[in-house]
């Protein structure tokens, strides 16, 4: 039981193990049958009591601020990891409902939950209700950080560079394989479940937005994988010079398949680091410093999805400057249907609309100019979040809060003053175009 890092592991209740016929692995934020600690877990759980493991998903009709493009992607992913955990001799149930109640039914013939760890407001809701309710022992593995948030740092990290002190002599203590073990007992269990195979039936369940289409890009740790290796051989080494550019794509399009769960950042950075190309330090600063700011952030910050969530200096300048005025003032409608006078701004919300995806210099000046056109920098942080959350596939996460808030100045420092934007970093067309030319909104288009 000892191949998983004792800080991964989080016991929610102090009730014992109970008598039981299975260890029940309530699947969330990890959707992966591979490099899983929660699932590893499991297994050892099982192992050790000579009894199978049964993996659950709650598939809840309504997801906060999720629709259809989020969970066409999520279930195309479910329906790999579903067929992987089978090959694996590990049972999985999906059933409709609120996923802690379809988790607490099964648990009554457990003799353990297993969970992962979630690091948003609702995620963390539903372990504790779970916990409370259970009849068994629930504990929760954390596997989507490479270093635990809790171990990296005991409160919120105010930059990068206080969490980066901290999270590096950190990093290769949890920078280790794991390796998948077979269980000693074969899973054979007759539990209803509804079909993954059927897409359009499992739609049908849903109550959500039908208008966000899903998004052609291949979801699951298969296409994860195969994406990862590329970036690794064609990338990988231009990442360190050419990442901001828009105009050439050069960064992993991981951040999807992170969000979901269906690969783990502790595979990724393990080959990052063993592929030893020029770029890896720069890339592993992305993914394990700035990822896990923003769970750091999302963990430690009850509001981070509020106004009151951003840093007290920056509160108060963009306050002050709010009655600035604006250029033009564009309704949320205009906006979403990027219909603005700016043509960087308008081919960067299109491109997020038509595929979900935005490069990460493009998202900063799209978060930005949301300060110029609207009435109160209030609206401008509902607007960010509404858009990036609606149409981003890798949206609702906590980088999405961090992301977002980091254009009203989260995470940074105070520059010199200038109008609407006061201490908060600015970012203009006139800045972009003087850097980028003017063949960026051509090349999105
Ligand atoms: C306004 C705004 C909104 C954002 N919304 C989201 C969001 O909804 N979901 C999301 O995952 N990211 C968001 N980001 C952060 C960043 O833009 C994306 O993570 C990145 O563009 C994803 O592309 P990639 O996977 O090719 O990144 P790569 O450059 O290949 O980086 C690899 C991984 O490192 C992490 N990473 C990279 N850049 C950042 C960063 N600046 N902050 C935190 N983590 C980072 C991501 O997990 C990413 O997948 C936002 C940033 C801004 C400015």
């Amino acid at each position: 039981m000892n191949r998983i890092e004792p800080e991964r592991i989080h016991r929610l209740n102090d009730r014992p193990l109970a008598r039981g016929q299975y260890v029940l692995y309530w699947m969330q934020a990890s959707q992966r049958a591979f490099w899983n600690p929660a699932l590893e877990f499991s297994v050892d759980l099982a192992n050790e009591h000579n009894l199978p493991v049964l993996v659950c998903f709650g598939l809840t009709p309504n997801y906060p601020e999720a629709n259809l493009r989020h969970y066409a992607w999520m279930l195309e992913g479910l329906r790999e990891t579903a067929q992987a955990l089978h090959e694996r001799d590990i049972g999985f149930v999906m059933r409709l409902g609120n996923p802690p109640d379809v988790a607490l039914s099964l648990a009554q013939k457990a003799i353990a939950v297993v969970t992962d760890r979630g690091y948003l407001r609702h995620q963390r809701a539903w372990r504790q209700y779970l916990a409370q309710k259970a009849p068994c022992s629930v504990i929760e593995v954390e596997g989507d950080a490479v270093v635990p948030v809790e171990t990296a740092y005991g409160r919120a990290a105010v930059s990068a560079a206080v969490l980066r002190r901290r999270i590096q002599p950190l990093i290769p203590r949890f920078l280790t394989p794991l390796q998948e073990r077979a269980p000693r007992v074969r899973a054979r269990f007759a539990e209803p479940t509804l079909d993954l195979t059927d897409p359009q039936k499992l739609y049908a369940l849903l109550d959500v937005d039908r208008t966000v289409h899903p998004v052609d890009l291949p979801s699951g740790t298969k296409a994860a994988r195969a994406r990862l290796c590329s970036f690794l051989q064609k990338d990988l080494p231009l990442y360190a010079e050419w990442r901001s550019d828009p105009r050439r794509d050069v960064t992993s399009g991981l951040s999807p398949y992170l969000h979901f769960g269906q690969i783990s950042p502790v595979e990724i950075a393990w080959e990052v680091s063993r592929a030893n190309a020029p770029g890896a330090s720069v890339f592993l600063e992305e993914l394990i410093v700035r990822r896990e700011l923003a769970i750091n952030f999302v963990w430690y910050t009850p509001s981070y999805d509020r106004w009151e969530g951003l840093p007290q200096w920056a509160q108060e300048t963009l306050h002050a400057h709010a009655t600035d005025p604006r250029p033009a003032l564009y309704s949320l409608e205009e906006l979403e249907s990027a219909r603005t006078d700016d043509p960087i701004w308008n081919a960067a919300q299109s491109t997020l609309v038509r595929t979900g995806r935005l490069h990460n210099y493009l998202r900063m000046y799209w978060g930005k100019r949301l300060l110029v056109w609207t009435a109160h920098p209030k609206e401008a942080l509902r607007i960010g979040l509404y858009l990036n959350n609606k149409y981003g596939l890798d949206g609702r996460d906590p980088n999405s809060y961090t992301g977002v808030g980091w254009c009203l100045g989260l995470h940074d420092r105070p520059f010199p003053e200038r109008p609407i934007f006061g201490r908060v970093r600015a970012m203009t067309p006139e800045g972009f175009t003087r850097k980028y030319g003017t063949t960026v909104e051509k090349a999105l288009l």
